[in-house]
């Protein structure tokens, strides 16, 4: 990983998206902090296209489309977009996305309840369309990451998706991720050519669960706080900032736009 400042002033011009996690990359302890806040407005000032992607629920992902200065919201790790557009919110949602009402998600829920009998369901399942979130870490008891990849595995054995984020394992059926709905949205939506054009995408992320998309794209960024992950990741950003969370956030955008000047 190189520092953030590293970046040439040719790779900074020729971004055209910047894309971000949500938890931990601009947030910290749980909240949106203003110098992030205040960095989307000033990518969208830019001219950039600003797209978070995040496996947080379709009715926070509603509220980020039509609230915050973005162009497109992924969530529910990779189910669907939405965006606003002519002042109306439409969406787009993967062609293998399934309802969470499948009966083997509510199979895997009650295997997993007599596994780890502390798992519960996330708080903010209402708002979920197509996953289903078992929370071990957003509320207390914690739990220890063992037992979110007990769980996990049980996903896995029952045939469903899963993933585990730092707070949630999401589990879901159909065949997607974050990085493949990303890409199917740039292409379909803003007519980017995956081929010629990866360099016209530059993201920020901060744990493992990132990775996807590190190695997906060349031009990446972690913010400081992916430094306690060093010893696990399989594929590093190329850039990380010398700050962490909202302000490792504030610090990258300040960083790639003074260099497109
Ligand atoms: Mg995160």
């Amino acid at each position: 990983m190189k520092a953030i400042a590293d970046m040439s002033s040719d790779e900074a011009a020729g971004i055209r998206f910047v894309l971000m996690d949500i938890d931990d990359t601009i947030t910290r302890n749980g909240k949106l902090q203003p110098e992030s806040y205040m960095a989307l407005w000033k990518l969208k000032g830019a001219g950039l296209k600003v797209i978070p992607i995040t496996g947080r629920p379709a009715g926070w992902c509603d509220l980020i489309a039509r609230e915050w200065p973005v162009d497109g919201v992924v969530g529910e790790n990779g189910a669907f977009v939405f965006w606003e557009e002519h002042g109306k919110r439409r969406e787009l949602v993967h062609p293998n996305a399934v309802r969470n009402d499948h009966p083997v998600l509510n199979r895997i829920r009650a295997d997993a309840a007599k596994e780890v009998p502390e798992i519960r369901i996330a708080t903010d399942q209402f708002a979920r369309l197509f996953d289903l979130a078992l929370d071990f870490a957003e509320e207390e008891p914690f739990l220890p990451l063992s037992d979110a990849q007990r769980i996990r595995d049980i996903a896995l054995r029952a045939g469903a998706q899963a993933k585990i984020s730092s707070i949630h394992v999401n589990v879901w059926m159909g065949a997607y991720d974050k990085c493949t709905m990303t890409e199917y949205f740039l292409h379909e939506h803003f007519g980017w050519d995956p081929v010629n054009e990866d360099r016209a995408v530059f993201f920020v992320g901060d744990s493992p669960n990132d990775e996807p998309m590190f190695s997906r794209f060349p031009l990446t960024a972690a913010v400081a706080n992916i430094r306690r992950y060093e010893n696990y990741l399989h594929h590093y950003p190329a850039l990380v900032s010398v700050r962490e969370c909202g302000e490792g956030f504030a610090e990258i955008v300040d960083t790639i736009l003074q260099k497109r000047i």
